[in-house]
């Protein structure tokens, strides 16, 4: 599935993002530092020890981290060693001739100063500054070297929508760095060989760490600073304000939805549902059940069965290994429960004390996310997520502090992510059915009921089929496990997602066969335009030179990474959450228009995705700059063809 399910699994998919604040950066006037705001100086590209010119925009007075801008609008956050005054550098602008020779290129490759990792940056680097065009030269060599760069960007512009054949630009601007660097590095400026390790963060979060999947670092410098996690300014979902709000409101939401959807008219006119007795939330034998529940998927999750694959490298160089073994668990789990119904076992438990097993799920999260937030202050620092050390309680412990908190091997993010929630949502779905039968008299569930349980038991095999998938997404690279994500996957998940069926087993809505094939269509067309769109650009991602994508055109960037323009990302920018969404309205419409409440999910993921497609372009204009903007250009539309 690719990334396909990365976000199913996500802060955003658990949480409506509506309050997402806007950074909090302080510090826009200059206290006594270095370097001010305006200042022209030079910073040090990631990775290398190449300085282009930047222009510095603000110091935070926390991190201490100079935010600066490149002139291919690319951000970064620097420390001030990585910063220099331009009069230190010396330009060097090399004919063509010279940067062609082959002496010189063999010289130059066995400089110590020129490893083939460093060499890949720089070519990354070289491109970025291949992209200046709109300084003013002020000194001749300063105009020759921007007349260099216009027709090298001319050039860059011309090619920029060729076809992907074979190696295009990942090929030669990842992996044939060497030779490459001479041809493209006639714009940079150098300081001497850098003997540290650079410390360099992208300026917002450490979202767009994703440079690392192509050139892991190289644990070789485990002391520097560079793993550590400096003070997060930057804070989401309304900052620390918004962390009370969002803790207080998603548990009540859940129960909201559950109480309401049981009412014979569960009608928005009958808001607020009429509350129970306060006992009536608590069950003891429901809270039994849960933990059997994780216990068991934990035993599943540790078995030797299935492959240890390899999470993307981490700020100190590691990678952990994680046990994909998704598929294996749904498959044992539904043997489980097909003996367990055999045997006798009264699944329609599960509809009757649904109120009831959501409050002990919610009570365990609450207590993991403690626990999750009391190890973490003992963790140091390099092994915390760069996005939840604001140092304010209430919104490390709703964001998550520690990025992947495990006892001995037993990875606790990754198991949630993927297992008692995910499978717990399709257990819970069999269960609505059988509920159904019970309630309403039927032989077979109805066409309706049948429908929303194989649709959402297709997704979620596809998600643990292509469990891997999950370990380059922002979930499992970027974000601390706190209460955010240990409630969106042990109760946003399996209670909320469930509301079709839930509904289904109180308001029957019969369905005609032509309309049951109608909606498989839909179904099936959303499934497949989400299926081929997410493939694709995992293939891509992982692979460029992939013979298979050699007919797709791309645009190169400065950070190396290509944009793919043609094919399924050609159509619009997220053809991945196209396909969502007409799955998600194949979800609804079986239960039909009679009221809003089933068509909850299809509101809910709307707004999401729109959200999230704003980020992602913002983060992706930040980390690719014009490059980004051309992208845009040449892709104007969002997520539907010709209408957003
Ligand atoms: P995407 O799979 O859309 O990934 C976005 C990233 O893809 C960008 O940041 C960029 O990263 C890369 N990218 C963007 N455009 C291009 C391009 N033209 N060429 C190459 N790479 C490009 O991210 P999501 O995590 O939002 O979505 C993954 C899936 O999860 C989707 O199918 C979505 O519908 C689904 N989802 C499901 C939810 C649910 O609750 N059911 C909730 C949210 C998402 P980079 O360049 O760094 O690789």
């Amino acid at each position: 599935m690719g990334n396909s399910h990365q976000s199913r699994f996500s802060t955003d998919i658990h949480i409506p993002y509506g309050t997402q604040q806007a950074s909090q950066e302080r510090s826009v006037t200059m206290p006594a530092t270095k370097y001010q705001t305006g200042d022209t100086v030079m910073g040090r590209w990631p990775g290398s020890s190449l300085y282009y010119e930047v222009k510095v925009l603000r110091f935070d007075t926390r991190s201490h981290l100079y935010t600066v801008i490149y002139k291919d609008g690319t951000e970064l956050e620097l420390r001030e060693q990585d910063i220099k005054t331009a009069s230190g550098f010396q330009t060097r602008s090399r004919s063509r001739s010279r940067s062609r020779s082959p002496g010189r290129r063999r010289s130059r490759s066995r400089s110590p100063a020129r490893t083939t990792r460093r060499s890949s940056s720089r070519t990354a680097a070289a491109v970025a500054a291949a992209a200046i065009t709109e300084s003013a030269p002020s000194t001749r060599r300063d105009i020759k070297l921007k007349d260099t760069l216009e027709v090298r960007l001319t050039q860059e512009d011309t090619k920029a929508a060729e076809n992907n054949s074979n190696n295009k630009h990942e090929k030669k601007e990842e992996n044939n760095t060497a030779s490459k660097v001479n041809e493209k590095s006639e714009a940079k400026v150098e300081a001497e060989p850098v003997k540290n390790r650079y410390n360099l963060r992208r300026r917002k979060d450490d979202g767009d760490a994703k440079p690392a999947e192509s050139q892991p670092e190289q644990p070789e410098d485990k002391e520097a600073t560079v793993a550590a996690a400096p003070a997060s300014t930057s804070l989401d979902f309304g900052g620390k304000i918004g962390a009370y709000f969002w803790l207080l409101f998603l548990p009540a939401w859940v129960l909201f939805v559950i109480l309401q959807v049981n009412l014979e008219d569960p009608s928005l006119a009958n808001f607020p549902p009429q509350l129970p007795p306060l006992e009536a939330f608590w069950d003891a034998q429901a809270l039994g059940f849960v933990i059997l529940w994780i216990l068991f998927q934990a035993l599943l999750h540790v078995l030797p069965v299935g492959k240890l694959s390899e999470g993307m490298p981490l700020r100190s160089g590691e990678r952990l290994k994680y046990r994909t073994n998704g598929l294996f668990a749904i498959v044992a789990s539904a043997a489980a429960v097909a003996a367990a119904v055999y045997q006798g076992v009264d699944l329609t438990y599960i509809h009757s004390r649904f109120l009831q097993l959501a409050t002990a799920t919610l009570l365990i999260s609450v207590l993991l996310s403690i626990y999750l937030y009391t190890r973490s202050r003992y963790a140091p620092s390099d092994q915390l997520a760069l996005g939840g050390n604001s140092g304010n309680l209430v919104y490390d412990f709703f964001k998550g502090r520690e990025l992947n908190p495990r006892i001995k091997s037993f990875d606790l993010k990754f198991f949630c992510e993927m297992r008692p929630g995910l499978i717990g949502w399709c257990l819970i779905n069999f269960a609505m059915a059988l509920a159904e039968m019970k309630n309403q008299g039927l032989d077979a569930p109805s066409y309706a009921m049948i429908l929303v349980n194989l649709f959402q038991l297709l997704y979620v095999v596809d998600g643990l089929w292509n469990e891997e998938a999950i370990l380059t997404t922002m979930d499992l690279m970027h974000d601390g496990f706190g209460f955010m994500l240990a409630f969106g996957d042990l109760v946003w998940v399996p209670f909320t997602y469930t509301l079709q069926a839930y509904y289904l087993v109180g308001h029957p809505n019969p369905l005609s066969l032509p309309a049951v094939a109608a909606i498989v269509i839909l179904k099936l067309a959303g499934f497949y335009i989400f299926r081929k769109s997410n493939s694709e650009k995992n293939a891509f991602r992982r692979n460029p030179s992939d013979p298979k994508l050699s007919h797709l055109k791309t645009i190169p960037t400065a950070t190396g990474k290509s944009l793919l323009v043609s094919g399924w990302w050609g159509v619009v920018r997220h053809p991945n959450y196209l396909g969502d969404l007409i799955m998600a309205l194949a979800w609804s419409l079986p239960c039909g228009f009679n009221h809003l409440l089933p068509w909850y999910y299809m509101i809910y993921f709307i707004i999401l995705l729109v959200h999230r497609d704003s980020r992602d372009m913002s983060d992706c204009r930040r980390k690719y700059g014009s490059a980004w903007d051309k992208y845009c250009r040449t892709v104007p539309y969002r997520i539907i063809p010709r209408v957003y």
